[in-house]
């Protein structure tokens, strides 16, 4: 089994044939099938002598692979959507090939070394200082987590050791379940919910007089804030600038939450919106959201990478050659020990492209997102419900009710011409186009918008 057998060349042969195809033509969007479905279709695919590699690839391509919507189709506008250039897509096969332990710099030092400039990069565009640093992690909702989770060691640092009766941070009701989800379930912590402006987005004067009317015990316990750079139902960006003044004057933690909209930070036409993020202690971007790379990927960066060591160093005796003075190991900086160089396929494509490619690729989709926006104002028959500040646009079908826009999804996915989801937004359904595909073009979303007639 453990050879490489004349039979394991056919399979990998095949295996790389079908992602050069898949690579190469415009995929479809897909569709989920139910179990029953899958049941009746791919049966029991798994064992005890195996079915082979011909029949494996075979289930995987005629009837596992299309019950996977491909979220990188143009039209599949839902959620947050992601776009992997081919080089970043394909380097992803590379990494899987390759055998590469991320977690330290003992087992991993030419893929942390790349990853780190990439990570370089992005500390650069939000303007930090050059000693900050990090790692790639899964996803937003760890990269939230370890943030915090270092943030409360740090205050608890400060503070000598002594702990408040509760600990508290400061969030919106935009701010992404990850986050509340880390404080509330996770790390047991209170939040202090700021409200937001008539778009959601957290302002510092608000969040100075939600703190001042708090008691002073509950003020007592907060040790960080939450700045969201693009809120991921309405792409809004927070008043970090303000928010900053906040932090500093209480000798807060700021956290800036770009998983979705810190891509921006490359785009010189958005980027004021941005002021203040180089003040953050820490910050996270998804690679595989708004800048091109396959699942899963996100770019945690600490201003001092010092005290996330001090939170998130795992200690062990079969470790401790791991854990040398001056070397880098990603896993000291997030809840994680051992890690796929998952900020390779990023890296490969930033090499291979240059940061101007992704400036104007970024640029080409807001530009598009405002294109969309002009439509849905000129139109008759929708309403733009939020002025965007990046690629989100909420709007609705005026005279719509929540049926109206799950039978007109539905439909659009059934034709295989665009998927995009209902939403909520001030207690109203609507809908949300998110872009972040460079291929989607004005005419994608006209199309879609006439759809709604
Ligand atoms: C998507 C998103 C997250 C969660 O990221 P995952 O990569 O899905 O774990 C967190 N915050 C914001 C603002 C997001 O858009």
């Amino acid at each position: 089994m453990h050879r490489y057998s004349p039979a394991d060349d056919r399979t990998v042969r095949a295996l790389a044939e079908y992602c050069l195809d898949r690579l190469a033509m415009d995929a479809p969007l897909d569709r989920p099938l139910t179990p029953a479905e899958l049941e009746s279709r791919a049966g029991q695919t798994v064992t005890a002598d195996g079915i082979g590699g011909d029949e494996a690839l075979r289930l995987w391509a005629d009837v596992l692979g299309p019950a996977c919507l491909s979220v990188d189709h143009r039209r599949y506008l839902s959620f947050i959507p992601s776009a992997p250039t081919k080089a970043a897509a394909g380097f992803d096969m590379l990494v899987g090939a390759s055998s590469v332990y991320g977690g330290s710099w003992l087992e991993g030092s030419g893929a942390v070394y790349a990853e780190n400039q990439a990570l370089r990069w992005v500390a650069e565009l939000a303007g930090l200082p050059p000693e900050a640093g990090g790692a790639f992690v899964q996803g937003g909702t760890i990269g939230n987590l370890s943030a915090l989770v270092a943030a409360r060691e740090a205050a608890l640092h400060r503070r000598g050791g002594q702990r408040p009766r509760r600990w508290s941070v400061c969030v919106t009701e935009e701010t992404h379940s990850s986050v509340k989800h880390a404080l509330g379930v996770v790390m047991d912590v209170d939040v202090v919910e700021v409200p937001g402006d008539e778009r959601g987005r957290m302002l510092g004067s608000t969040l100075r007089t939600t703190v001042a009317a708090l008691t002073e015990e509950r003020r007592a316990g907060i040790f960080a804030v939450v700045a969201t750079a693009g809120t991921t139902n309405l792409g809004v960006v927070d008043d970090i600038r303000g928010i900053a003044h906040v932090a500093a004057d209480h000798g807060w933690w700021l956290h800036v939450d770009g998983a979705y909209g810190g891509a921006g930070l490359a785009a010189p036409s958005v980027r004021g919106l941005y002021d203040g993020v180089e003040q953050a202690d820490s910050f996270i971007v998804d690679p595989h959201k708004w800048l091109f790379a396959p699942f899963d990927s996100c770019a945690l960066i600490y201003r001092d990478p010092v005290q996330a060591r001090v939170a998130h160093t795992q200690h062990a005796g079969y470790l401790d050659p791991v854990t040398v003075d001056g070397e880098w190991n990603p896993s000291d900086f997030a809840i994680q020990l051992t890690r796929r160089a998952r900020g390779l396929p990023f890296w490969f494509s930033l090499a291979v492209h240059g940061t101007d490619a992704y400036r104007d690729a970024i640029e080409r989709t807001l530009a598009v997102a405002r294109a969309g926006a002009d439509l849905i104002r000129a139109a008759g028959h929708v309403r733009l419900l939020v002025e965007p500040d990046l690629t989100v646009l909420v709007f609705e079908r005026i005279g719509w009710d929540s049926e109206d826009y799950t039978r007109w999804s539905t439909r659009l996915l059934d034709e295989q011409f665009a998927f995009v989801t209902p939403t909520r937004h001030a207690g109203r359904v609507c809908t949300r186009f998110a872009i972040v595909n460079p291929l989607t073009t004005e005419q994608d979303l006209a199309a879609i918008i006439d759809s709604m007639r």
